[in-house]
């Protein structure tokens, strides 16, 4: 995958920081213990005349084995002596060290002489940021869903009780969350508007992003408008390649399907994305504000005979955006 350059600079920016963040906190816990154990000082000042006396005995050629057996063994006497002094205080062992997100590359994004795994996913994730209607890391959590608005009592006509129903829901998505894979099911949300399809949904994306899966969430309207743009040359210069992107994402959220406007180009790539993400066995997870009926009538029976293999989740209440005004 080819990204901009934009894109490039936003990864190398985000894993600098991570850098610095990690060192400033082992700086300052650094601070902290030396204000209460100031013979840290001694200990570290042993540690690093061991490196210089090495350093300076290679320059003037008398570096024997013996020196450097006297000082390594100096040297971690003098490590011993740090890891008491933090034990005996009650730190962690590797309080003063600092604690890089990539253990790998010490969030230098480089290993080996080439980009490291964090830095090529981090790549993919703001790739899909970019063309997801909201960045997934800033999301709605299973936390904020609140059963309290859906009612508890059955309804008569349908015979459900929407909290029940809403909580086997919740219970469901978490569940999908938690135990997310590449093999995981795709997902048919459907019901009125306002039951908390895009809540739940979000609320996925973000646990999956935070697993390290590359996730691209959108509207319909959206993400078929952009891939509408790319196929009729359209496209912004610098853009990623959007078909490949949607096609090959570890999960993608279309919200809202059916809501686009209709044309034989979006019936068509509708039915590409789905058809070939299950071909190719990755999820999918679509919400639609149609009922089945209506969802039959607007899509071809190709698009909805591959629907009928997701999971069908059925949402009910009342419309909460109301309830909350
Ligand atoms: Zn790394």
């Amino acid at each position: 995958m080819r990204y901009s350059s934009a894109l490039y600079e936003k990864a190398a920016s985000t894993i600098k920081s991570r850098k610095e963040n990690a060192e400033a906190v082992a700086r300052r816990h650094r601070d902290e213990v030396l204000k209460k154990y100031p013979e840290l000082s001694d200990i570290e000042n042993e540690m690093a005349q061991a490196g210089l006396d090495v350093i300076r005995a290679m320059g003037s050629g008398t570096l024997t084995p013996e020196l450097v057996n006297g000082l390594a063994k100096h040297n971690l006497d003098a490590q011993k002596a740090r890891g008491e002094l933090l034990a005996a205080a009650g730190y962690p062992e590797d309080y003063l060290k600092p604690s890089y997100v990539c253990k790998k590359c010490e969030d230098s994004g480089i290993y080996n002489g080439k980009l490291c795994e964090c830095h090529l996913k981090l790549l993919r994730q703001l790739s899909y940021d970019e063309l997801s209607s909201t960045s997934p890391l800033m999301l709605s959590s299973f936390d904020g869903f609140d059963l309290s608005y859906y009612p508890a009592r059955t309804d008569s006509k349908t015979g459900i009780s929407p909290r029940k129903r809403m909580s086997e829901i919740l219970g469901f998505c978490k569940e999908y969350a938690a135990t997310f894979d590449l093999g995981s099911q795709s997902i048919f949300m459907n019901g009125a508007t306002g039951l908390g399809k895009t809540h739940l949904s979000l609320a996925i994306a973000g646990e999956v992003v935070e697993k390290g899966f590359g996730v691209i969430y959108g509207t319909a309207q959206n993400l078929l408008g952009k891939l509408e743009r790319e196929h009729f040359g359209r496209q912004n210069e610098g853009e990623s390649n959007i078909e490949q992107m949607l096609l090959e994402c570890d999960l993608l959220i279309i919200d809202d399907l059916g809501t686009e406007f209709n044309t034989s180009f979006t019936v068509a790539s509708v039915y590409n994305i789905i058809n070939t993400r299950l071909l190719a066995g990755l999820p999918t997870i679509i919400n639609t504000n149609l009922s089945w009926k209506e969802f039959e009538d607007k899509y071809e029976k190709r698009v909805t005979s591959r629907i009928y293999t997701f999971v069908s989740l059925q949402f009910c209440g009342t419309d909460i955006r109301m309830l909350k005004k």
